[in-house]
């Protein structure tokens, strides 16, 4: 099916439109420059953002597909969780352009969206699909039988998510707003093995599929506020390689053990982590080691973006799910077990 995809649920407007497996067109209109002075996203700044970017990012979208909006046999659009009223901007538009074309609604899963994005770079996903979704909200290990219906957390992080530990530690070595990207850079010039940081719930006696990074987080900042103390220079490349490589090696021991646990034979690693250069490196090391094939997606499609949504709508379409009724709400708690928001029965 051919499905127009709306991601509104946080600061980026994506509208993404797919045939299948196949990505036609990927627009992303992103308000992040104007929050990076607030050091986050501000909910109602992005909120107007999404307003004003709303039908721009449509239109880009369907031009460069070289598709007609009336060609479209659903819309698909972001539920939640994320930003209420971020997701409401979405919502209404998705609701308003499937009801004057005439097509189905499907409000489906962020999360979800994150693992089923991967249908457009490396095809059919296994089943049951093992995933490591890491992201600005969540870190979660996933086995998910049907990536449409029933999605399994094995594991989640019991305190912050990896990217924002990525995001507080940036913003300690005062590198700015979203974290991520800069402290990749500045890790490439680092030593990883330069400072020893804490790997949390590694120990023999903790659960086995959970994660920790806030103990890591304030590990590396009482190291730099002692460096500062002592009026010694903060070595910010060794810091962020450091503070990365133990992220990293956490996500990926952890991964790799549930495939073994599980039996499962592939890892599919999703979100906006997911875009970092030293955990694609490791995760591909230590995946052949294991004899497990690695699906990570490119950059571009971990982070947020709509065609992962329309890549999740066109799997609930080709599935025959339920779709959406016109009195779709968002969810901004929408947990990461509802793949997607269905009519209430009997509507
Ligand atoms: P969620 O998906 O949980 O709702 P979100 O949508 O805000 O959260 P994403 O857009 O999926 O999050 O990911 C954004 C996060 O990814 C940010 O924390 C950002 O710092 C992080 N990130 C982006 N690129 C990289 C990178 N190269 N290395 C590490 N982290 C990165
Ligand atoms: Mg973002
Ligand atoms: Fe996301």
């Amino acid at each position: 099916p051919l499905v127009l995809g709306i991601e509104t649920s946080c600061d980026e407007t994506g509208v993404g439109i797919v045939r299948g497996h196949t990505l036609l067109a990927d627009a992303v209109a992103s308000s992040v420059d104007e929050h990076a002075r607030f050091g986050g996203v501000v909910p109602e700044v992005a909120s107007r953002a999404h307003l004003e970017a709303m039908v721009p990012t449509i239109e880009r979208a369907l031009k460069e597909a070289g598709v007609r909006a009336r060609d479209l046999d659903g819309v698909a659009v972001t539920a939640g969780p994320g930003l209420a009223g971020a997701l409401l901007v979405g919502v209404a538009a998705a609701k308003a352009y499937a009801y004057a074309l005439g097509k189905p609604l499907y409000g489906v899963n962020h999360l979800a969206s994150h693992i089923c994005v991967d249908q457009l770079e490396h095809g059919a996903l296994p089943e049951p699909t093992m995933a490591l979704l890491v992201s600005g909200g969540h870190s979660a290990l996933l086995l998910a039988p049907d990536i449409t219906s029933d999605v399994r957390p094995l594991g989640s992080t019991i305190d912050d998510a990896a990217g924002e530990a990525f995001d507080k530690v940036a913003r300690v070595l005062h590198l700015g707003f979203p974290g991520g990207p800069v402290i990749d850079r500045y890790a490439r010039e680092g030593d990883p093995a330069a400072i020893r940081f804490p790997r949390g719930l590694t120990g023999s006696r903790d659960p086995v599929y959970d994660f920790s990074f806030s103990g890591l987080k304030t590990a590396v900042a009482r190291w730099i506020e002692a460096r500062r103390a002592a009026g010694e220079e903060v070595p910010v490349a060794d810091v962020a390689a450091s503070f990365q490589e133990a992220v990293v090696d956490v996500l990926t021991r952890k991964a790799v053990r549930a495939c073994a646990d599980n039996g499962v034979d592939h890892l599919m690693i999703g979100g906006g982590v997911a875009a970092n250069t030293r955990l694609r490196a490791l995760a591909a090391r230590r995946c052949e080691d294991a004899g497990i094939t690695l699906r990570v997606p490119r950059p571009k499609l971990c982070t947020d973006n709509g065609a992962m949504v329309a890549a999740l709508g066109a799997e609930m379409m080709a599935r025959g799910r339920t779709a959406s009724s016109w009195g779709l709400s968002a969810d901004s708690s929408l947990p990461v077990t509802e793949t997607h928001v269905p009519a209430p029965q009997g509507s």
